[in-house]
């Protein structure tokens, strides 16, 4: 830990009542001593994030409300990260990159992660080429959630905000990140600021430590299967506990990723020496902002739910057809399958192409599987990181993966139809590594969709059903 890398000069919070770790985040974005649950406050933001599939409609509402003249409230503070509908031949999914990148030109705007490397050029996909061979630039950064921390733009006690729901996922860092809507984001864009309602939290213990072949996707997919997909709309879902050492920065990423799919505001971890490790090293290796200052938990914080979560005891887990709260365990499970598909920022980490990796080593698979790493950092890491003779890329290949060195969010969301991965026929049923299910999610809505961790999409591409991940671990 960096003890230097801390802001001292903020004050003192002064606790008039016990606060959780997201309304103390709040309470200071907001200049008060203390917050509570329901109250409406004004918080001032310190990122704003956002995409090619909402940038473009937020640049039309903050040059609607503010003029066409306006200016960002701080072009150090903006983060725009194309990612979507980038590999594909859809000359309005191409164009959406080039507003991104006008507008980045027009405000000065500091931190723009382009497809392309000419700042005067316009993206073009080159279908020519084949949708597994790279087509980006050096700056490309891959699917936002993934790459904000990795480029240094997540830290402790910080508010982020972006336009995506899955932008809860920074809550990993001990930072209050939540998706917020176009309109909110022009806003955010001229202001700087954002009316908040605080939200109630929900208190997820973790004790224990994950066994071999449970995942931390199985860690989430048991919480939202207790409370259902909507069984946190508008709360925070705090995760704490002894269990949370044991986690990595990646666990902590997919866990609170995927808040949302239990409707919840936003996801937090507690801060500790993990997190400063990863966050000081990114906002130095990137030249970010390095200060920041995290929160802790008070004694007698007041939850209006509570739930234990026994690491230990946790199994392969799925979110079966049509939606994420359809909890059932891997080992219950027979049914046959079509596809399986690992990527997206919750399953498309280089520790989750790894477990992928180590299930499929020396065997193959027996349906269509697709690989969509969620960076170039990360494919990278996959082609250069060796086990024997062999790289962790070539044992997936090997195995019969169909592998993209195309970094993005690619079928997770469906996509243009020429979009890798995409499902196009109906009534495929597909198990993925990825963070929602609902009817249509990865193309043709009349196709099945199973979320799971890397290591049960592994065993069950190897089965063609659904598997538990525990019989097949490798070394
Ligand atoms: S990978 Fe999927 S969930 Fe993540 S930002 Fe892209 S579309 Fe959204």
């Amino acid at each position: 830990m960096n003890p230097c890398s801390r802001l001292n000069s903020s004050p003192a919070l002064v606790n008039i009542r016990p606060m959780t770790l997201t309304e103390k985040i709040l309470a200071r974005a907001a200049g008060k001593a203390s917050v509570q649950a329901g109250d409406n406050i004004w918080v001032n933001a310190d990122v704003l994030m956002t995409h090619d599939v909402c940038g473009p409609g937020t640049i039309g509402v903050f040059k609607r409300e503010f003029g066409r003249d306006a200016k960002v409230w701080d072009k150090t503070r903006v983060v725009i990260i194309p990612d979507h509908y980038i590999f594909t031949a859809d000359s309005k999914s191409n164009r959406n990159v080039d507003i991104l990148r006008e507008f980045v030109k027009e405000q000065g705007i500091e931190y723009f992660y382009d497809v392309i490397d000419d700042p005067n050029g316009s993206w073009v996909y080159d279908a020519a080429k084949g949708n597994r061979q790279r087509q980006y630039g050096s700056r490309y950064a891959g699917v936002c959630h993934t790459a904000l921390p990795a480029k240094g733009h997540t830290r402790p006690g910080e508010i982020l905000f972006g336009t995506d729901s899955h932008t809860c996922m920074a809550g990993a860092f001990n930072q209050f990140a939540t998706g917020i809507g176009n309109t909110d984001a022009g806003f955010v864009l001229g202001t700087g600021k954002l009316l908040i309602k605080v939200p109630e939290t929900m208190r997820f213990r973790l004790e224990g430590r994950l066994q071999p072949g449970v995942m931390a996707k199985d860690v989430i997919l048991h919480c939202i299967g207790e409370i259902g997909f909507d069984g946190a709309t508008y709360r925070a879902m705090q995760f704490d506990g002894p269990g949370v050492a044991s986690l990595s920065m990646d666990d902590r990423m997919t866990i609170a990723n995927m808040a949302i799919e239990a409707g919840g505001k936003n996801a937090i971890f507690p801060f500790d020496s993990r997190t400063a490790e990863y966050v000081d090293a990114r906002v130095k290796l990137n030249g970010t902002k390095a200060g920041y200052q995290p929160v802790e938990a008070d004694r007698d914080q007041t939850f209006v739910y509570e739930l234990v979560v026994d690491l230990d005891q946790l199994e392969p887990t799925v979110a079966c057809h049509p939606d994420p709260g359809q909890r059932k365990k891997a080992k219950d499970m027979d049914m046959k399958l079509d596809r399986a598909y690992v990527g997206s920022c919750t399953g498309g980490k280089t520790s989750d192409f790894v477990e992928f990796a180590r299930v499929l080593r020396g065997k193959k698979v027996v349906i269509d599987t697709f690989g969509v790493p969620a960076t170039p950092e990360i494919v990278r890491d996959l082609q250069t990181t060796y086990w024997g003779s062999q790289t962790i890329w070539d044992v997936m290949v090997s195995a019969g993966v169909q592998m993209t060195e195309n970094a993005g969010c690619a079928a997770c969301l469906g996509g243009p139809v020429d979009t890798f991965g995409r499902i196009n026929k109906s009534g495929i049923k597909c198990i993925s590594a990825t963070n929602r299910n609902f009817p249509g999610r990865m193309g043709d809505k009349e196709s099945q969709v199973f979320l799971a961790s890397p290591a049960t999409v592994a065993a069950s591409a190897l089965t063609g059903r659904v598997t538990d991940p525990r019989g097949h671990l490798g070394n």
